[in-house]
């Protein structure tokens, strides 16, 4: 039987690799002896990107382009890639190359044994700051903790899916998505396969502090209601102490009026504690609540403009 094996590329800015990620990714299609598609979306970059994977399209009828009308985001860009493939197993990879195509062949194998999601967990990273390899390690486990839905720690979006776990990601279409996260949720026979990140192969990172902020804040939320019950929690704590202080200080008004001093710090103290505690509070009710609003509108995740080599062109 011929296996038809996508790979689903997201690029944003990338015009510095796209050629050598065409390059590395047919050579190691090649050598797997499947079938194979590579679908690269592009999310709206500025740069040359869409012109140079135009140009490979034109050569190669494997290459399939998603077009974007705007920068929509890694993971709605890879959901994208993912709704457009036609395999019965899809790899999803970096555009930049920092997960190396060799282990594609690696993680073919596993499927054929018979896993249906096989995904990449990095050991090391190299080329990137203390502060990104920090920062990504507490939040894996932050996010552990925090949800039910076991997500495995240092794994990012470098895997393999089975056509059956695609069809069903795609009746997931949440808007705020953290998609390694939903496939988690999935179930289905999982494994992974040990590897080592490379440093980007050109070009920089397209996900500054905001973005990555804004993936932990889809991580935490679409998992987890902690931050809710935090919430309460601690607003019953605080009034819980807060009704003994108040007793406190009416015995001291009451029968020691004399031991009552001019109360300028202790009143801006307590305005200042709980103004703040408040305003936390309020913050995390509205992230969810912005993200029920994106959800009640109902707006697609994508929007294309143009699509190159597939059935259904516009
Ligand atoms: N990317 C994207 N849209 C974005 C940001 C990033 O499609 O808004 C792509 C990017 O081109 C790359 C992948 O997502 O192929 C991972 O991004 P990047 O390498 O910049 O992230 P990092 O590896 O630094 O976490
Ligand atoms: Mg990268």
């Amino acid at each position: 039987m011929d296996i038809l094996c996508s790979v689903v590329v997201p690029m944003y800015n990338e015009e510095a690799v796209v050629s050598e990620t065409y390059r590395r990714l047919t050579e190691v299609m090649e050598k797997t002896g499947c079938s194979y598609e590579i679908v690269f979306v592009n999310d709206g970059s500025r740069d040359n990107t869409a012109a140079l994977i135009n140009e490979i399209c034109d050569r190669d009828e494997r290459v399939k382009l998603l077009d974007f009308s705007r920068n929509f985001g890694h993971q709605i860009a890879i959901t994208a890639g993912m709704d457009y493939s036609s395999g019965q197993c899809i790899v999803v990879i970096d555009g930049d190359l920092q997960d190396p195509p060799e282990l594609i062949p690696v993680m073919i194998e596993k499927w054929k044994s018979g896993f249906d999601v096989v995904y990449g967990k990095r050991i090391s990273r190299r080329g990137e700051t203390f502060f990104k390899k920090f920062t990504a390690a507490a939040f894996y486990r932050f996010l552990r903790n925090m949800t039910d839905v076991n997500i495995p720690v240092d794994t990012g979006d470098f895997r393999l899916i089975d056509r059956k776990v695609c069809d069903a990601l795609k009746r997931v279409r949440e808007r705020n998505r953290y998609v390694r996260g939903l496939i988690s949720w999935l179930g289905f026979k999982q494994t992974a396969v040990e590897f080592e990140r490379e440093e980007r192969f050109a070009g920089e990172t397209k996900y500054p502090l905001k973005k990555m902020l804004k993936l932990a804040l889809d991580g935490i939320t679409t998992f987890s209601y902690k931050p809710l019950k935090l919430a309460s929690y601690i607003g019953t704590l605080i009034s819980l102490g807060s009704f003994v202080y108040l007793i406190y200080v009416l015995v001291q008004r009451i029968f020691f009026p004399e031991t009552v001093q001019p109360g300028w710090a202790s009143i801006l103290a307590v305005s200042l504690f709980f103004n703040g505690i408040t305003l936390l509070m309020l913050g995390i009710m509205g992230e969810y609540i912005g993200r029920i609003y994106d959800e009640v509108k109902e707006r697609p995740l994508y929007i294309i403009k143009e699509t190159r080599n597939l059935n259904e062109d516009k």
